[in-house]
């Protein structure tokens, strides 16, 4: 039994549209998968269902707690509700607000000609995706300033770099209610990325319960056993259920593939156990 509940389309920064996601979700033996973009839920629009899988609509905000940029998944929400669709669509409107200052932030620090052209670039390679720093990646790598998206972000988009715009998003209690006004519940996403000492990690789980926050990926993408043995004992302590997901964004990434996920350590309560 393979359970994915973090991945990406084409919708957000991953490669693939969310039903060849699907194909490749069956291929990989998935019984269950949740398509989680940044910021979007338009993946769930018009897409069919598979025999085989089940399919949990999600969703990852981004929003803010303290000086972090924290994200929250939202699983098993309802992906037409007018109330998210709204929220999304403010979030989508950060977006853009927040391009704008990363294009002018990297034209001061002489990476890019000028806001313009940069935005020009950028909106061109993200389309009609939910716009967001990858996309800054790959136009770095079109015009010559960087080697590889992966330099990008290390020299400029990264936590700490010029690029690195996070005050466009919302507070963090804001993205857990409106999940949880959608009927879905809200999972700290990949605690360990945040690179943060325990304690400051234990008081930022201490708000996202009392915000209403209800579970946490105790298996994340890539992470050794040590972390994730680590994070279920957060888990219990916390009384958060727990999720698991690779975060795919694309097959180039083997430490993230789609459904390659291990498997929950003994002593967690699985977040899918009210779906099956
Ligand atoms: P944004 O939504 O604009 O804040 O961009 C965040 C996304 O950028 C993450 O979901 C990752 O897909 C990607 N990302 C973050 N850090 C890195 C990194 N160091 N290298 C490559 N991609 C990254
Ligand atoms: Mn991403
Ligand atoms: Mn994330
Ligand atoms: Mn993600």
């Amino acid at each position: 039994m393979s359970i994915d509940l973090h991945s990406h389309s084409s919708h957000s920064d991953g490669e693939l549209s969310p039903s060849d996601l699907i194909e490749l979700a069956l291929k990989n033996k998935a019984t269950m998968l949740s398509i989680t973009d940044h910021d979007t839920v338009s993946a769930y629009e018009g897409l069919g269902k598979r025999s085989g899988l089940q399919v949990i609509p999600g969703v990852e905000f981004s929003s803010i707690w303290g000086n972090v940029n924290v994200h929250v998944v939202g699983l098993g929400i309802d992906p037409f509700d007018q109330d998210l669709l709204s929220a999304c669509a403010d979030q989508s409107v950060r977006r853009l607000k927040r391009a704008q200052i990363i294009a002018w932030r990297l034209f001061s620090s002489r990476v890019v000609p000028s806001v313009e052209l940069a935005m020009e670039g950028v909106l061109e390679i993200a389309g009609r995706r939910a716009i967001g720093r990858p996309h800054f990646a790959e136009y770095l790598v079109q015009i010559g300033a960087c080697a590889d998206t992966g330099s990008a972000f290390h020299s400029y988009l990264a936590a700490g770099k010029a690029g690195d715009v996070k005050d466009q998003w919302p507070d963090m209690d804001e993205v857990i209610a409106w999940i949880r006004q959608a009927g879905g519940t809200p999972v700290l996403a990949h605690p360990a990325k945040y690179k943060m000492t325990r304690s400051k990690l234990i008081r930022m789980i201490t708000d996202f319960k009392k915000f209403g926050g209800e579970s946490i990926e105790v298996c994340s993408g890539y992470q050794t056993n040590e972390t994730t043995r680590s994070i279920s004992q957060l888990s219990e302590r916390f009384d958060l259920s727990a999720s698991c997901g690779s975060d795919f964004h694309s097959i180039d990434r083997p430490w993230s593939q789609l459904g390659k996920v291990p498997d929950l350590p003994k002593n967690c309560r699985p977040v899918w156990e009210k779906w099956v």
